[in-house]
């Protein structure tokens, strides 16, 4: 295990096996999960494995947010796997739907060239709809006013090991303000633009970037170019370099501070985003965005890497390794070759390595 890595919780953090009750010392903070009706059996696994790992101890409530109503079948599956409050918000329609003012000629020639290309969703308005939304709108819905700290739950997701500590508290006391697992490359087709429309909004927005930022995780440059987590060592030799022109990001895997996101910065930053257009005229994704907007506007310390945290979504899995993984009872192959797997080629913990040398 890499000893940069300073994730085991204090036990102040920890909720003792046995305890019936719950602990005296609580954040302000919720589950939060954006899925659609069908999507029910996949969200009730990743519920499922997150309530016996972790919130049945915590009891942590949990908001759902749909663009369409939940169906009372969906909430009464949902409402049976926990003891913790449920609320289940619609999303109002102006936080969801492409906006009048993107010219529709040119979103959807774009959709066809992605298509052409064989971009991943790139034919998809309703992906756009929910990367716009996850990007800019999730932290406003009025279920979330209320609270402060939030952990992104999405379907079909494992959890690997028991966390036995409370991660909301842990980022409160160490004044954190993002927590990720997975960090891997974006689609290069996907964001063509969104450097330069980045570069742009700092040229004109000097001030509200944080000093001692985490740029070097985004940029070998310092900014001038998006980066490119090399070639580097590799567990096997069987694994081609990356191609330079790729993007690290932090995937969806998500415990964060909704009112960083709430903040003068980033709010300016999405609304300038925005304003160009990109997420309907490219495809520009949640992930990118919000790791631009951490890796801008908040200090490199308060970027958290939940190294204790093994999480699988799709191909790309984080295991922890070693101690941790005895301490956290995980039952992933630490040793496995999944191709995002920490250092592997598609993975830029890398980058992330930098920040704490
Ligand atoms: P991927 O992880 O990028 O492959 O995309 P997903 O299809 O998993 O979508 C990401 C998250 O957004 C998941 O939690 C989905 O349930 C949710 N999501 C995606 N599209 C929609 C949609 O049209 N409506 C709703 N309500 N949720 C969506
Ligand atoms: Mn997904």
């Amino acid at each position: 295990s890499n000893p940069l890595y300073k994730t085991p919780a204090p036990d102040e953090y920890c909720q003792p096996d046995s305890s019936m009750h719950l602990q005296d010392r609580r954040a302000n903070a919720s589950i939060v999960v954006l899925v659609r009706n069908s999507e029910l059996w996949g969200i009730m696994s990743s519920m499922k494995q997150l309530e016996d790992r972790f919130n049945r101890k915590f009891q942590y409530p949990y908001v759902f947010l749909n663009d369409k109503p939940f169906t009372q079948s969906f909430k009464h599956h949902i409402w049976a796997l926990t003891n913790a409050t449920v609320e289940f918000g619609l999303i109002p329609s102006d936080h969801w739907h492409q906006p009048s003012w993107i010219d529709e000629e040119r979103a959807s020639k774009s959709r066809d060239d992605m298509i052409k290309n064989d971009v991943i969703y790139g034919g998809s308005v309703s992906y756009r709809n929910m990367c716009r939304f996850n990007s800019g709108f999730f932290y406003r819905h009025e279920l979330l006013q209320k609270y402060r700290y939030y952990w992104r739950v999405e379907p079909d997701i494992q959890l690997f090991c028991d966390v036995d500590y409370d991660p909301f508290l842990m980022m409160q006391d160490q004044n954190k303000v993002y927590g990720f697992t997975i960090t891997l490359y974006e689609f290069p087709t996907t964001i063509p633009t969104l450097w330069d429309a980045v570069r742009s909004f700092i040229d004109a927005n000097p001030d509200s970037v944080a000093p001692d930022n985490a740029m070097e995780f985004l940029s070998d440059d310092g900014g001038k170019s998006y980066s490119l987590c090399h070639c580097r060592l590799l567990h096997t030799a069987t694994f081609s370099c990356v191609n330079e022109n790729t993007w690290p990001v932090w995937s969806n895997f998500e415990i964060a501070d909704l009112d960083f996101w709430r903040g003068e910065a980033y709010s300016k930053f999405f609304d300038y985003l925005d304003e160009q257009g990109g997420f309907y005229y490219e495809r520009w994704g949640d992930a990118p965005v919000h790791s631009i907007g951490a890796a801008l506007f908040a200090k490199k310390e308060q970027i958290h890497f939940f190294n204790d945290i093994g999480y699988r979504h799709d191909h790309f899995e984080h295991c922890p390794q070693g101690d941790v993984h005895t301490k956290g009872k995980c039952w992933c192959d630490p040793d496995k070759s999944l191709v995002s797997s920490d250092y592997q080629v598609y993975s830029c913990l890398y980058q992330y390595d930098k920040l704490l040398l």
